[in-house]
């Protein structure tokens, strides 16, 4: 299939490459329309993806999900950089896989995606290790969660599971759950040359939470302000469910996703 830049498409993803071979086996047989993007997602026109959806899971494969690819100019190099994209496959020392289980675009973005993927195995040791080599992380012991920020994307490590807001592509999704299944590995293996690190200091800051808010002032949740909201968020005093725009209006849907699992991460709220 040809991508012409006037047509809407989306890509579909699979969880691993098995389920991907797969699916587009039940493509090719099924005769629909698609771009093979590697062996983990596929490009189909927007208005077949439901009919494709439905083929891959009635025939017993899996999907992660699917968001829309708007074609752009500067998404001709998404092809080159999905084929020179190399999947890693090997079992890792300590943490075997990581499997991507959920894609979803970022409503209040739509040029970012955000995803869910599972660990095959509790990491939990390993947290105050990846604290002490991570610079800027959060780490929460009680709820056993590792919040950092690479460059705009926020990732969140909990015991068996990885969520990360705001990744560019899928592209950019597989390299970062790559680059967190090596660092998780290099440092387990490098243990003993570790001090870890259990302090739980709150890194993300009131206004990057600020960020994340409606900013309309509205008062809705008895602060004068968005601002002092956020702050006394992080103070464990304010709980997301008070500020009313973020939970009735759509548009912060997203938004309200990334939050809690940044609070629940933190610890506060
Ligand atoms: S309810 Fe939400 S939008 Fe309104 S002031 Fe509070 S934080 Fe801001």
């Amino acid at each position: 299939m040809e991508i012409e830049k006037d047509k809407k498409y989306e890509i579909i993803v699979f969880p691993n490459q098995d389920e991907g071979l797969k699916a587009q086996r039940i493509l090719v047989s099924r005769g629909e329309d698609f771009k093979h993007i590697s062996t983990l997602a596929v490009v189909v026109p927007e208005d077949r993806r439901q009919e494709a959806c439905r083929s891959i899971i009635d025939s017993d494969a899996l999907i992660s999900g699917y968001y829309p690819f708007l074609y752009r100019d500067y998404e001709e190099d998404f092809f080159k950089r999905a084929e020179a994209y190399k999947a890693d496959t090997a079992d890792g020392t300590f943490l075997k896989t990581i499997t991507l289980c959920y894609v979803a675009p970022c409503m209040a973005d739509e040029k970012k995606i955000r995803l869910i993927a599972y660990l095959n195995r509790d990491i939990t040791e390993i947290l105050p290790y990846l604290n002490a080599v991570i610079k800027g992380a959060s780490y929460n012991k009680r709820v056993s969660t590792l919040t950092f920020a690479k460059e705009r994307r926020l990732i969140n490590l909990y015991n068996m599971k990885i969520t990360i807001a705001k990744a560019d592509d899928i592209i950019d999704a597989w390299h970062i759950l790559d680059e967190v299944k090596a660092l998780v590995n290099k440092t387990h293996d490098n243990k003993s040359n570790i001090k870890p690190n259990y302090e739980e200091k709150v890194k993300v800051t009131a206004l990057q939470i600020y960020g994340w808010l409606p900013k309309t002032n509205c008062r809705a949740c008895g602060e004068a302000t968005c601002l002092a909201f956020a702050c006394r968020l992080l103070l464990g005093e304010q709980k997301i469910s008070k500020c009313e725009p973020l939970s009735m209006d759509s548009r912060f849907t997203e938004n309200k996703k990334i939050m809690q699992e940044m609070a629940e991460a933190l610890g506060v709220s």
